[in-house]
Parts: C-alpha cells; sequence; structure tokens
C-alpha cells in the first residue's frame, strides 16, 4: 500500500463540509445510528458537503485502508453504515432536491430522507414510491430495491430509477444510466452500496396526489390472517398493504382490553380514485370486527406518521419470501408469536406482484419480481444474552415458514453471513454483479455492506 497523502487532520482542513472526530462536541449524536445495538466509534465522521468531499473521503479510504461506512439516513439493520476505528461518510447534510414537475422528473442528493422526498414532490401532486418510514434515507432504500405503498401501482424504487452520479472506488465520479456505464446503472439497481458512493439520484416521479390509507386494526385469528392475505392478492394493483401480525401495542387509540392480544396491525394505501379505493378497501373491513379503523383520504406523505429522533430500538430479524398463507401459515405466524415474550415481536406479510412483477428478473439486480409474498419477522431484545434467545426464535419461525422461494430481499437482511447475501442475488445475478465488482472495485473498498466480493474472490458458497 502507498503512504497516505492525506490524514485526518489534513481531511478536516480540506473538506468542505463538517469532519467529527472522538471528543467533538457533535461526536456522539453523529455515531448514532437508527437501530441501537451498534455502539461504534469512528476514527471520524465526514458529513460531505458536495461530490469533492465524497471522492477526498474514497481516496482517504483507499489510501489508508480504513474501513469506509457509507450513511445516507443511517437505518442499515446490520449496522453497515458506522465502523469500529473506521472512517464514516455522511451524506446527511447533502439534501439539494431539483423538482422538474413537467417531465416529472427529480434530481435528489442522496443525504434526503424517503419523507423529505416526498413531502417535496407532493407540493406539486407527485411521487417516487419509497418504504413505509420517513426517516430511512433514499441512498439504502434505493440501492437495494425499495418496496413500499405504490409496489404494486408503480413498482420497486428502481424501477423508477433514470440515472445517478456515482463516485467509485477509484475516487471518480460517473454519470450512470441507460446509455452511460449501462453495467454499472444495472448493478446500483439492486445490487446495494457495492459499487461506489450515489452522490445524486434522477427519479421518475407519478402523479400521487391524495390516497385512500392508513391504519386498519383487526383481530388476528388463523381465518382472519389468510383472508386478509387472499383479499391482498385479490385486490387491485392500486392497493399496496403492509400487515403486521404482532400484539397490539398499547397506543391511546387501541382499546385498553385488546393491548398485548394479537391483531393484524395493516397499513394500506390506495393509490387511485377515493370511490375505487373505498370498493377495494370494503371486503377488508368486513374480514372481522375492526380493532381500530383509520382508512381515510388523505395527502400521500400522511402515510408516514411522525416519528421520535430519540427512538432507536434494538431487534433482531430476518426476511423472505413465501408462495401463499393459508389457514395451516396463519396458525404457524400465531403460534410462534404467542410462543415469545418478547416486548415486540412481528411477523410482516406484504402482498408483491403487480408492476414490479412486470419487470423482467434479469432487467436490475433485484431478481425477486415474481416473489408473492415478503415476510420480515422481528423481535426487541434486551442485551447480548437475551439477543441470543430472540435470535434463535427468529431462526425457528423462519424455518417453519420455509416454502419454496429461497430468496431474500437485500434491504432487510441483517448480519446474516455470506449465504444470504447470495440468497438475495440468485444464479446469474450474482455473476454479473460479482464481474461488474471486479471492474469497478477490484479491492473490495466498499465492504462495509451486505457484500459482493470481487470475481477473483468471490467463490459460490
Ligand atoms: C424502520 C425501518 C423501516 C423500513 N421500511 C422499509 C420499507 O418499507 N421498504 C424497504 O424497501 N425497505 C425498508 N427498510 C429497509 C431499508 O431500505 C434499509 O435499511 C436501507 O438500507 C436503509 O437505507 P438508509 O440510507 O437509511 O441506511 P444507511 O444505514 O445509511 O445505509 C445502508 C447501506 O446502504 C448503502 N448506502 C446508503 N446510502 C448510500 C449511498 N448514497 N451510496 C452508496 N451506498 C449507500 C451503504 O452500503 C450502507 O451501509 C426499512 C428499515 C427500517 C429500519
Amino acid at each position: 500500500m502507498q503512504a497516505p497523502t492525506i490524514s485526518i487532520p489534513r481531511l478536516r482542513v480540506a473538506a468542505n463540509g463538517r469532519v467529527i472526530v472522538p471528543g467533538d462536541t457533535h461526536y456522539d449524536q453523529t455515531r448514532t445510528v437508527f437501530y441501537g445495538g451498534f455502539d461504534r466509534r469512528p476514527a471520524a465522521i465526514v458529513r460531505a458537503a458536495d461530490a469533492t468531499d465524497v471522492a477526498r473521503v474514497v481516496q482517504f479510504a483507499r489510501e489508508t485502508g480504513l474501513e469506509l461506512a457509507v450513511r445516507s439516513g443511517g437505518h442499515s439493520l446490520a449496522g453497515h453504515s458506522t465502523t469500529d476505528g473506521g472512517v464514516v461518510l455522511d451524506l446527511g447534510d447533502m439534501k439539494a432536491l431539483e423538482i422538474d414537475p413537467r417531465n416529472r422528473t427529480a434530481w435528489a442528493q442522496t443525504g434526503l430522507t424517503a419523507g423529505e422526498y416526498t413531502t417535496a414532490a407532493a407540493a406539486h401532486g407527485l411521487a417516487t414510491g419509497f418504504g413505509d418510514t420517513a426517516s430511512v434515507g433514499i441512498g439504502g432504500i434505493t440501492l437495494g430495491g425499495g418496496i413500499g405503498y405504490l409496489v404494486r401501482k408503480h413498482g420497486l424504487t428502481i424501477d423508477d430509477l433514470l440515472a445517478a452520479e456515482i463516485v467509485t472506488a477509484d475516487a471518480e465520479l460517473r454519470y450512470v444510466d441507460a446509455q452511460r456505464h449501462p453495467d454499472l446503472f444495472w448493478a446500483i439497481r439492486g445490487g446495494g452500496g457495492n459499487f461506489g458512493v450515489a452522490i445524486r439520484f434522477r427519479f421518475r416521479l407519478h402523479q400521487v396526489d391524495r390516497v385512500l390509507g392508513g391504519m386498519l386494526m383487526l383481530p388476528a385469528s388463523p381465518e382472519v390472517v389468510a383472508a386478509f392475505i387472499a383479499q391482498a392478492q385479490a385486490a387491485p394493483e392500486e392497493l399496496s398493504t403492509i400487515a403486521n401480525i404482532m400484539p397490539a401495542p398499547p397506543l391511546p387509540f387501541v382499546p385498553p382490553a385488546q393491548h398485548g392480544r394479537l391483531v393484524v396491525m395493516a397499513l394500506m394505501a390506495y393509490a387511485g380514485k377515493a370511490e375505487a379505493g373505498e370498493r377495494a378497501i370494503a371486503p377488508f373491513r368486513v374480514i372481522a370486527s375492526p380493532i381500530v379503523d383509520l382508512l381515510r383520504p388523505m395527502p400521500y406523505p400522511q402515510l408516514y406518521p411522525p416519528e421520535d429522533d430519540s427512538y432507536h430500538p434494538m431487534t433482531v430479524g430476518t426476511t423472505m419470501f413465501i408462495d401463499r398463507v393459508d389457514l395451516a401459515v396463519a396458525e404457524t405466524i400465531l403460534k410462534r408469536l404467542e410462543a415469545s415474550d418478547a416486548a415486540v415481536r412481528v411477523a410482516q406479510l406484504r402482498v408483491l406482484g403487480g408492476a414490479m412483477a412486470r419487470v423482467p428478473a434479469e432487467a436490475t439486480a433485484f431478481a425477486h419480481r415474481t416473489s408473492r409474498i415478503m415476510v420480515n419477522l422481528a423481535a426487541f431484545y434486551d442485551g447480548p444474552q437475551d439477543r441470543a434467545v430472540r435470535q434463535a426464535w427468529v431462526a425457528d419461525f423462519a424455518a417453519a415458514l420455509r416454502q419454496g422461494d429461497a430468496g431474500a430481499y437485500v434491504n432487510f437482511l441483517g448480519d446474516e453471513g455470506a449465504a444470504r447475501v447470495q440468497d438475495a442475488y440468485p444464479g446469474p445475478t450474482w455473476d454479473r454483479l460479482v464481474e461488474i465488482k471486479r471492474r469497478y472495485d477490484p479491492t473490495n473498498l466498499f465492504r462495509l455492506n451486505q457484500n459482493i466480493p470481487p470475481a477473483t474472490e468471490s467463490p459460490r458458497v
């Protein structure tokens, strides 16, 4: 390795943004990520101001060999956007957004959160689909795929990605789209942060003004769970649903008698005309007598409830795809949830299909186009011993649910090992990704992620 030409003190002087090191006033605040349980102490956190800063940090990491963590919204489930002793490249100050309402496109810097982008676009009656949480960064969610409230109507977030500016491992800023670096453009649509640091994305926007949406809570029984999923699969594509099967949280609008009892807490969004939405939602309201019915017409950004910045849950979880939820599967879900005493535990079911499924599997690095239902299992834990208990519960639960689909959605993977990363990129997708990685990041500089090692060092496991 060549002698570094940059040191942290020099970086501090040269950077246009802030460089925060241990002992600085904001060090503890800026090293904190969304999930608790990742108490890591970076040597420096660079709050980049522009692409030049990003290139400098990439160069710095290459020359020093220090571990590089790239952070947009800080919501990595595996703690990948922080590091012990390495450098965090934090894009959170880069929030420029240019919306072109006439052409329905937007250039967005990757420090924006899904909520910030969505609120600004909604001022024009427009939207690009992200996920279910406002504080998630557009950097991480986009690069992994993006499954949210518009998935059945408009597809994944990457299906609306038209171009990107990305600093690759050689510290060069590249413009990528279907014509320029098409291989890289293919890889960043699902391949995560493996190929460089995305500075800006160019998105397509859709006309999405008001939606009929919000929360519907039903009592959970095998019949209700199975009927909910059957109905979600039969619903028009305008309707996307996220069914959280979990003990009812003690929220003010939940009757106290229900607190702690298993419920289907469904988050729903119908992106279309209100009357048609009412017709689409009506069958869900009669599956069982609703405990809470907050479904109503609303501006699209209101699907994102307010969040508490001091909320840092410690969770374990996993993700998988299944093909069906019949009575037996629904019964298994409820039994497993009943068997745990974790303070919060959830089986989240998202019915897929629609626009997402019409894109060919090989068109992007997200290959799970025909997967039917995504399942995310999660439990809160309290300390290392409890973590092991909850982790075992998650693993047993996942094994009990496994059907034919061995895939995984990269953005909901925790720190689950190399084989699981390959589950996210089956067969030819993996082969193509490792080859592109070899060309653009041969030394695996971008390795603190759901890692795709370059071709030479990546035998199939
Ligand atoms: C509460 C919660 C709700 C969620 N809901 C959804 C959902 O509804 N739908 C869904 O699809 N996903 C969802 N996710 C998963 C989410 O998409 C991933 O955790 C995603 O990686 C978070 O992005 P981030 O930028 O906030 O995270 P970060 O931790 O900042 O980044 C995660 C990783 O992405 C890479 N990365 C981020 N920004 C860049 C960049 N600009 N350039 C290069 N690499 C970058 C890095 O490898 C980094 O380690 C949710 C996660 C949480 C915690």
